[in-house]
């Protein structure tokens, strides 16, 4: 979807191993996902994508999140939920539900998002009401199924007119137009109820000529079966992409069951190896990586597969091996912008974002997500978009450790301010703590810190442990590369560009004697507010944004991605506050010492930000935490 991200193969595949820039386009641009495919084929470009299951629980779910996210990181062109029939209508909030996980890995993981959906076991209605559901969550591809009958039931396919996944197909052609990419599923050995193998190609043919884009494969076990699959589509006039199913074997039960599902036999060279090994699943493993790395090559080499589709079964070992083993995973070289793009199309034109949540963007998603624009006026010309409460959003649970690991990061009992300081110290410089753990995040940040961030570790740890208590920071920057390879983004043979930014929290004595340095340094905009808001001192305008981040790109507008913005700073302000006592106070007793000691920083340390706008000379903000912290010692 997003057209400007380059990719490195890393590995040693041969037929690819060039670097390419297959994608251009504006910035951010939405390309229906088909039209990728085709782009990626015209240019002989292999790809990879990747099936998950929703899981049963949330314990499951959080998992499941984890994986991704690693298997994300080489840049699979979309990723696939399953439909199981208990999916209701709607049901975005069930955290288990495949509508919630599709949306949740399109909109907070930022991966391009395919979900699946069967047209059995409810009526149209229903059906509609999943389609809508699908399109408000902004997810572009479906892959139509009929759905399986179990024995025994009382469904009777013609309940709602959709007996087939042909009929489906055309549904939502009807009831949507283009607005949907379809993919529809191929059986390379023939669908198991359908008599004959011809009878079934044709009915395959029947659903693309009904409107489906691309066809993905059941599982198989030997390239051949494949090859000449796609070799008979062809000759009956489907011309569309067809997607290899791959399933890599990672266990004996798990082979089975599966190939029981699919009504497959497992050919007798594969049942012949792993019999034997059955008990050891450590080296069914590494068969199964094996076998589908033989079976990958080949695939790719005859040219029927254009990529490949892995069944993970929610697990990530197996597919990342293959995967680094065919060089098909890519490695992310220049970020179209500093932030992570989205995967949503609705926010396809979002070029700006303000620098307070760059440390928390899923809060930031999530108190955006009703905006119709981006940046719907916010930092245009049109009136003040606002800001969503922060709800409840299930993802920010599944993001936290337990209970108990954060209280082994952050302290079971604080008895003194300077442990929290030790906290945000360790936090910055990686650490680990009493306990010998070493703390991976503090409750303003959601994201592991930035490598630019670790180029400022030692200010940051000093500023620390004398009780400024830093949440965000980027030093300055004046015309690198958009190629260099920690600041750069942006397209090629650009300049990027920084103000040196500080965000912390600090006593009120403190922040006194910040207030009477700050004059002397009139390059410097501030704001210093308190939780109440009986403090709210600035020396910016009130409403206009100061950009701290831009960019300069041959033949281009300069883009200014990263804004310190007046209005956005009070709405972040209250979430920034309120963090201390949800996030952390909560986890201990009510009337605990620990409980008092977090709220004393709510209540009374204040929010600073500070930004240097001399970005060409060495930043000023280190001297004046110096002088800050000097004249409170002489005081
Ligand atoms: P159809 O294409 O409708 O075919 C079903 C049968 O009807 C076939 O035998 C076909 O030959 C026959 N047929 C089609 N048209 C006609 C006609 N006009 N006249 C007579 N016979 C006809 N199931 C889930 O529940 N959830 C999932 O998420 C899911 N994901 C899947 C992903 C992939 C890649 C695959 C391959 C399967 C998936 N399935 C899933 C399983 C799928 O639902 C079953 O295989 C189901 O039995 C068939 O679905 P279909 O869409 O292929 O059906």
């Amino acid at each position: 979807m997003i057209l400007t991200k380059r990719k490195m193969r890393t590995g040693p595949m041969e037929m690819n191993g060039e670097r390419k820039e297959t994608r251009k386009g504006s910035i951010n641009t939405f390309v229906p996902l088909i039209d990728q495919m085709k782009a990626q084929i015209a240019s002989k470009d292999p790809w990879f994508s990747l099936e998950f299951f929703p899981p049963k629980t949330m314990e499951g779910a959080n998992d499941l999140f984890q994986r991704m996210k690693v298997l994300a990181q080489g840049q699979p062109l979309f990723c696939d939920v399953t439909w199981h029939p208990s999916n209701h209508p709607g049901d975005v909030e069930k955290p288990t539900s495949s509508m919630c996980v599709a949306s949740t890995m399109l909109n907070y993981l930022n991966i391009n998002t395919m979900i699946h959906m069967t047209c059995t076991h409810q009526p149209k209605m229903k059906i509609k009401e999943h389609l809508i559901t699908a399109k408000k969550e902004g997810i572009r591809n479906i892959l139509a199924l009929r759905g399986d009958f179990l024995p025994g039931e009382d469904w009777d396919p013609k309940d709602n007119n959709l007996s087939y996944a042909k009929d489906f197909v055309k549904f939502i052609r009807e009831e949507h137009d283009n607005h949907f990419v379809i993919a529809v599923a191929g059986y390379p050995v023939g669908h198991p109820e359908c008599p004959s193998y011809r009878k079934d190609l044709r009915h395959l043919k029947e659903k693309v000529d009904a409107g489906a884009d691309f066809v993905i494969s059941q599982l198989f076990f030997d390239a051949k079966t494949f090859i000449d699959f796609v070799d008979d589509c062809r000759k009956i006039g489907i011309t569309c992409p067809i997607i290899p199913g791959i399933l890599p074997i990672q266990s004996y039960d798990s082979l089975r069951h599966i190939s029981k599902l699919a009504k497959l036999e497992v050919p007798k060279n594969i049942g012949d190896t792993i019999n034997p090994i059955k008990g050891n699943d450590e080296a069914i493993r590494k068969f199964g990586i094996f076998q589908a790395v033989e079976m990958c090559k080949v695939l790719l080499n005859s040219g029927k597969a254009p990529g490949l589709h892995f069944y993970t079964l929610n697990r990530d070992y197996a597919t990342n091996c293959i995967l680094k083993k065919l060089g098909l995973f890519a490695v992310d070289i220049q970020r179209p912008l500093p932030w992570k793009l989205s995967a949503n199309y609705a926010r396809i034109d979002e070029e700006i974002r303000p620098i307070f949540w760059n440390m928390r963007p899923q809060s930031y998603i999530c108190r955006t997500s009703d905006w119709d624009k981006f940046p719907n006026g916010r930092w245009g010309n049109s009136s003040l978009a606002s800001f969503g409460k922060l709800t409840d959003y299930y993802m920010f649970y599944l993001n936290q450790p337990r209970k108990a690991e954060l209280l082994k990061m952050w302290g079971t009992h604080l008895e003194k301010e300077e442990d929290v300081w030790k906290v945000f110290q360790l936090y910055i410089t990686g650490e680990e703590n009493e306990n010998g753990i070493k703390i991976s995040m503090i409750p303003w940040n959601d994201d592991v810190l930035s490598t630019e961030t670790s180029l400022i570790t030692n200010e940051l740890s000093y500023l620390n442990s004398q009780g400024v208590l830093t949440i965000n920071s980027q030093p300055a920057i004046n015309g690198l590369s958009s190629s260099d390879p920690v600041f750069g983004w942006g397209y090629p043979n650009g300049y990027v560009y920084q103000k040196a930014y500080l965000e912390f929290f600090v006593a009120k004595e403190k922040a006194d004697i910040l207030k009477d340095i700050l004059p002397k340094y009139p390059q410097v905009n501030y704001h210093i507010v308190s939780s109440k808001g009986d403090i709210n001192d600035s020396n910016c305008d009130e409403t206009q944004p100061i950009a701290v981040t831009w960019g300069v790109f041959p033949g281009q507008e300069i883009i200014q991605p990263t804004v310190v913005d007046p209005v956005a700073f009070n709405i972040w302000k209250q979430e920034a506050f309120d963090l201390w006592k949800t996030n952390w106070g909560n986890l201990y007793q009510p009337d605990s010492e620990s409980r008092k000691i977090i709220n004393y920083f709510h209540e009374h340390y204040l929010l600073v930000n500070l930004v240097d706008n001399e970005f060409q000379k060495p930043t000023c903000l280190w001297d004046i935490m110096a002088d800050m912290l000097s004249e409170e010692k002489r005081r």
